[in-house]
């Protein structure tokens, strides 16, 4: 900084961006105080065409209660009353009211009295008898001034309060004003900036340049807005979303520029996360399964035209879910961070090493010249990982099963493909695991025993042999019930219990699950018709639902259909999506979630954290409320980089405006970790696990402040 600061002037010296007042006549009340009620009537209502408001009283006594009730901003009275004189009224009123303009009008050119009313503060006086246009001579200046003052009060709180950092130059770019916001966000004093060159003090990074370039752009079209790096008087560089604007005065030349910014570090910082998280795994930087997909479909797309081979390997690690068990999350962290660096070291920088979740890997080869070459990888990736894992001078020995698949040989689609690794792999597992295998058809045989599932799963919607549990979904900390999540099992009648993973895959391949979907809001419907029935409070449900849902066209009537037929309205329904389902057709499903909405249900976005995370999802489709994943939440405790995803999914949520729930809630310390963010709404073990129908009002019996509730 080379400018020599000024003494800075005093605040009252300091001129605020104010634009000229329009008429201010028109916004003035004036009070008219005059014994004569034909003098008074024959200036009341000439006046009252050109102010905004007269307030007439036939006395002193009478003006001055008129004063209290109405505090106008000017004062007309007579000199000589009875009773209160005009004098007498002015005293009273500057006393309350010191700044309040007093024009006393006198038929009396008595000197003594005059000088009295000066001596009182009368602001202006008037010879009788008056004439309107004298009086609104008079008048005009003084509501100039009252206008103004309010104006600029406000200004000035305005100014004062404002959270962005707000600097105000003269014509010539020299500071004359910042706000305690500018201190906080700069660093720099009040006093250390007034009397600077705007431009000495401006920390842009951007150059000079640019910094010309934005100066023209205020100037030729009054005002500039735009994003740019900052240093602060520390040096430390941050984000400021600007705006700079003329004032100009009442001839049109610039009087000042106001100069405003916040700094907006935390949304960058939530921004640059999410976005990383869109495409990388955070615990081993790897890229995640959108980036994987990405491009293995370009490398499918190049192949096809080169004539190329490409090789997916499907690697899952052989004891890691023991070592994870035993030794804990954080000794399972670090054997993945570190099966992540072996990996690497057995590729060549074209493939692509990707973490599907947990402890499975997937390897992209591109641009291969023949199957055998992925089998080479295959085999340096086996010994890699048979090879102890030290910790705490232990060996730990992993391991891991490796299935393989190759384009054109096993599949044209990159769905089948990986389908097929993932096969080889099981079988690779199968065999006594440490090995690779390649994937054969014979290896699909095993859809003979998926037939026989979908044929039972027909059979078992027909025989009732499908159940939902309710999950509640609280408030955090008070456990008040919000709502509930519906998950479905399935009663096998040979093979026991069924989870959603031994058979929601399988209805969704075949097309099952439209049909299941279909039961599934059907029963929930009914089930919350009869929780009503009993004299619950209204029950919240969640309904999980797939891709299939959203593409079939009549989806949403055939939804209002059901709601009609258990006669309950669609306010008591969430629906909850994948971020990849709702991506799959975003301009399809932007329709049809509208048209879903019009039967007031909700919508969440399901799982959220772990794989999309695509912020224009969020902003262009109608999503209600986002769900943070389990796997985030069930570590959020122990790995800071999780905490610190949660943070980001938190922060953004609120800016969005959108309702935040953690699922997977196991203990004290998660439920404290959401409290302490205004993470209201919480599913998950620590509160209750997936309950029978019949056991919810006995749940909410168990809550002490939910039994008040009810009973009240
Ligand atoms: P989801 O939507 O993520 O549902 C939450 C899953 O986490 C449920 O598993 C629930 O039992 C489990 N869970 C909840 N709290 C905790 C906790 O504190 N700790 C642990 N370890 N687990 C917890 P579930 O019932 O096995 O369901 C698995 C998935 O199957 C669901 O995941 C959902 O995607 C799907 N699903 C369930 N019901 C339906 C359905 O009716 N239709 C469809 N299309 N999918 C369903
Ligand atoms: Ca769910
Ligand atoms: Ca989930």
């Amino acid at each position: 900084m080379n400018a020599v600061p000024q003494p800075p002037p005093s605040p009252d010296e300091v001129p605020l961006a104010i634009a000229p007042v329009a008429d201010p006549l028109q916004s003035l009340t004036v009070l008219l105080v005059e014994d004569d009620p034909v003098i008074r009537a024959s200036l009341a209502l000439p006046l009252a065409k050109r102010v905004g408001a007269v307030i007439e009283a036939g006395n002193g006594e009478e003006g001055l209660a008129r004063f209290r009730e109405h505090r106008p901003h000017v004062v007309i009275t007579d000199l000589v009353m009875p009773g209160l004189d005009g004098l007498a009224l002015t005293r009273a009123i500057k006393a309350e009211s010191p700044a309040t303009p007093v024009v006393i009008a006198t038929g009396h050119s008595e000197a003594d009295a005059l000088i009295a009313a000066i001596e009182i503060g009368v602001d202006r006086y008037v010879l009788k008898p008056v004439q309107v246009d004298c009086l609104l001579g008079v008048l005009g200046p003084l509501a100039y001034t009252a206008a103004l003052e309010s104006r600029q009060k406000l200004a000035a709180q305005v100014f004062a309060a404002s959270s962005e950092a707000i600097l105000i130059a003269d014509a010539d770019l020299t500071v004359v004003d910042a706000n305690d916001a500018f201190t906080r966000i700069s660093g720099y004093e009040r006093s250390e900036v007034l009397g600077l060159h705007v431009l000495d003090l401006d920390g842009a990074i951007e150059g000079e340049a640019f910094l010309e370039a934005l100066w023209r752009t205020v100037r030729d079209t009054g005002h500039w807005r735009g994003e740019l790096w900052s240093r602060r008087k520390s040096g430390e560089l941050y984000p400021e979303w600007r705006s700079v604007d003329v004032v100009r005065d009442a001839d049109g030349r610039i009087s000042n520029y106001v100069v405003a910014w916040t700094d907006i570090s935390e949304r960058k910082e939530a921004e640059a996360r999410i976005q990383y998280l869109a495409h990388y795994d955070a615990l081993t930087d790897l890229p995640n399964r959108v980036l994987f997909s990405d491009r293995f479909e370009q490398a499918l797309i190049h192949a096809r035209r080169a004539g190329e081979t490409v090789g997916v390997l499907f690697t899952d690690l052989d004891r890691f879910k023991l070592v994870n068990d035993s030794l804990g999350h954080k000794v399972g962290d670090q054997v993945l961070q570190e099966a992540s660096r072996r990996l690497l070291s057995c590729v060549r920088a074209e493939d692509t090493v990707s973490r599907l979740g947990g402890d499975e890997f997937v390897i992209l080869l591109p641009a291969l010249r023949t199957p055998q070459d992925a089998g080479r990888v295959a085999e340096k990736v086996v010994a890699a990982l048979a090879r102890p894992f030290r910790h705490k001078g232990d060996d730990l020995s992993i391991s891991a099963s490796v299935g393989i698949a190759c384009f054109p040989n096993d599949g044209e689609l990159a769905d089948t493909l990986l389908t097929h690794a993932d096969l080889a792999m099981y079988r690779a597992k199968s065999v006594g695991r440490n090995n690779f295998q390649f994937f054969s058809p014979e290896l699909e045989s095993g859809a003979l025993s998926r037939l026989s599932l979908e044929h039972d799963m027909r059979q078992g919607l027909e025989r009732g042999e499908f159940e939902l549990l309710y999950q509640p979904q609280v408030d955090n900390p008070t456990g008040r019930l919000l709502g509930v999540e519906a998950l479905i099992r399935w009663h096998h009648p040979e093979r026991g219990l069924l989870l959603p993973r031994d058979f929601i895959p399988l209805a969704e391949e075949s097309g099952f699950i439209v049909p299941l979907s279909l039961w599934v809001l059907a029963e929930a419907a009914r089930q919350v018709s009869v929780w009503s029935g009993t004299g619950l409070p209204p029950v919240r449900v969640s309904i999980n639902l797939c891709a299939a849902q959203l593409k079939q066209p009549d989806f949403a009537a055939n939804f209002a259909r059901i709601l009609a037929e258990a006669g309950v309205s669609g306010e008591y329904f969430e629906l909850e999506f994948t971020e990849q389902v709702l991506m799959q057709d975003g301009e399809r499903n932007l329709l049809v979630l509208s048209d879903l909405k019009k039967l007031g249900v909700g919508i969440t976005l399901d799982d959220f954290g772990v794989g999309y995370s695509n912020l224009n999802v969020l902003r262009r489709l109608p999503v209600d409320t986002l769900k943070i994943d389990r796997s985030l939440v069930s570590e959020v405790t122990e790995n800071k980089d999780d905490a610190v995803i949660v943070d980001a999914i938190i922060s953004m949520a609120q800016r969005m405006d959108l309702k935040v729930v953690a699922e997977g809630v196991e203990t004290a310390d998660q439920a404290g970790f959401f409290r302490d963010r205004a993470c209201q709404e919480i599913q998950g073990h620590f509160f209750s696990k997936p309950l029978a129908a019949a056991d919810l009002p006995g749940y909410l019996n168990s809550l002490p402040g939910v039994l008040a509730q009810v009973a009240g």
